[in-house]
């Protein structure tokens, strides 16, 4: 199915198609908008793949398929990062088979297809008893889209073999992939003595700049139930925001002290933190999770609080009823268990008149979180006394880092903590939230925040800052004018 009527656009696919060779479709002038609608391209050549023969064909075919090839996954990245007006773009969405488990460096993996969204791979596993450690809100997002990427999940649990957790390049054990000569290549964690590869760690911070992923070997673990307590905080959003901080950065120690964690959304319009807080339960003797009995009301706390999310989320809504569940806060009657980590929302395509989720990610290290937190509310507030202008809230998650990585969001502050504290708003077309973006990410940066190329949008306006997120050398056939100018600014970065 084309791209385009996956997420319902009413474009007419066959008006454009160009040929339909060995179930390639390929198409001209194909304009490409991403999830938010904010993000517009129109590629010299559009197709769509199905086999990694074709991915190879594409890749080695520069005649037909012109310089630069960038992939898309689900397209649900609010940054400007599909820019490719004079290249290819080579759609993923249909190479989505699970081969199933295979053993990699003594690590049980799933192997799929790039196209594979996280909802897929974790319904797969469940029904093994196995789980993906990494579980975002976000189902509907690809692991081809995401491998050389940022994602952030407050995870819960040990650590994955790469030492990281709370993102998917943390589970990643290998990545198939095709070069620009065609032909496929396998990239892994470890090396044959067992040692760490810092070759890998580089390929994670290429950006899609050195091939094509299409097959993802992901570390699985056993199913480790899990106790989610709700907690509405109150927030004044007055200019003091130590208060709120502080006692969000207590449930977050609390949590990770017992291999749990937190993930917050504070309104900035009802003034409240609603959080959940995350903690692994132990398994009975028979490996089955623990009774309930400490949730009485977990079936149906768990079943209104996905439903009230995913709708609330998708639309960016924050309402003022949810002050009713105050009394309540972190009590067992918000409480639920679940089996295993969630497979993730499919968030639905909206049109363009109706309210949507955007965003722009930032991390900082979570042991500058009071502070951090504070000063950005802070900022904010003073934003919108001088424009007018506010935002939704704030999406805070807390991320483990390996100490590995080489670049991106996760690299450069060594093993630790860090957490992302995303501004989200309701509108991404409305022309106020880009020219605050710009303001935050400057603040951010000046704070010691790193961005992501596929979370931060109008990062191109700021290369050095994005040129946190790159490393590598890339390959010319897979380069964006977009991905190139932040490897250009590394190169002239001050080492
Ligand atoms: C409503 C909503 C909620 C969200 N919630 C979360 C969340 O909870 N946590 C989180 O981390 N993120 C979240 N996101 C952001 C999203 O997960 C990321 O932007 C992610 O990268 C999108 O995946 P995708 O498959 O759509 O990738 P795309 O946006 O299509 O692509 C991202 C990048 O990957 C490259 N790429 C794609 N496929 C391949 C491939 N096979 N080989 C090489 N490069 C490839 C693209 O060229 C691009 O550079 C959310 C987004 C939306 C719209």
């Amino acid at each position: 199915m084309p791209w385009c009527q996956l997420f319902g656009c009413t474009q007419d696919p066959a008006k454009q198609a160009l040929q339909c060779e060995d179930k390639m479709h390929v198409e001209k002038e194909h304009t490409f908008t991403n999830w938010m609608l904010n993000s517009v391209t129109t590629p010299s050549v559009y197709v769509e793949v199905t086999s990694i023969e074709q991915v190879q064909r594409v890749a080695r075919d520069g005649a037909k398929f012109p310089s630069p090839v960038r992939a898309i996954g689900a397209g649900l990245s609010p940054s400007d990062i599909h820019q490719n007006d004079d290249g290819t773009i080579i759609a993923m969405h249909q190479l989505r088979k699970i081969y199933g488990l295979e053993s990699m460096d003594g690590v049980d993996c799933l192997k799929a297809e790039a196209g594979a969204t996280f909802a897929d791979v974790q319904e797969y596993l469940h029904k093994q008893g196995l789980e993906m450690a990494f579980s975002a809100e976000i189902g509907s997002a690809t692991i081809g889209g995401t491998c050389f990427a940022t994602t952030k999940d407050s995870s819960i649990g040990p650590l994955c073999p790469s030492g990281g957790l709370g993102d998917f390049q943390s589970c990643l054990m290998g990545i198939d992939m095709v070069g620009a000569d065609g032909d496929l290549k396998q990239h892994r964690l470890f090396d044959t003595d067992g040692r760490m590869c810092s070759s890998f760690q580089t390929l994670l911070g290429s950006q899609g700049t050195r091939g094509i992923a299409v097959v993802l070997y992901i570390a699985t673990r056993k199913c480790i139930a899990v106790s989610t307590t709700l907690h509405l905080l109150k927030f004044k959003n007055d200019g003091k925001n130590d208060g709120i901080a502080q006692e969000l950065y207590t449930l977050h120690t609390d949590a990770h002290a017992q291999g749990g964690n937190i993930m917050a959304l504070i309104s900035a319009q009802q003034g409240y933190a609603f959080v959940e807080q995350r903690l692994p339960l132990p398994a009975t003797s028979t490996g089955t999770a623990t009774s309930i009995s400490a949730a009485p009301l977990s079936a149906f706390v768990r079943a209104t609080n996905e439903a009230v999310k995913q709708f609330c989320f998708q639309r960016c809504m924050t309402p003022a009823v949810l002050h009713l569940l105050r009394p309540f806060s972190g009590t067992r009657l918000l409480r639920y268990k679940d089996a295993h980590r969630r497979g993730g929302f499919r968030y639905p395509m909206r049109a363009r008149d109706q309210r949507r989720l955007t965003f722009a990610y930032y991390s900082f290290d979570a042991e500058t979180f009071t502070a951090t937190a504070e000063q950005a509310l802070a900022f904010t507030q003073e934003y919108k006394r001088e424009t007018g202008f506010s935002v939704g809230g704030f999406a805070v998650y807390f991320v483990t880092r390996s100490g590995h990585r080489d670049a991106g969001p996760y690299a450069g502050k060594g093993a630790g903590t860090s957490f992302s504290f995303d501004p989200i708003y309701h509108d991404p077309l409305d022309a106020r939230w880009p020219v605050f973006v710009r303001a935050f990410s400057k603040w951010a940066n000046e704070h010691g925040g790193r961005p992501a190329l596929n979370q931060t949008p109008e990062i191109q306006t700021d290369p050095e800052f994005g040129s946190l997120c790159v490393s590598g050398v890339p390959e010319p056939r897979f380069t964006s004018e977009w991905i190139g100018r932040f490897f250009e600014a590394k190169k002239m970065a001050p080492s």
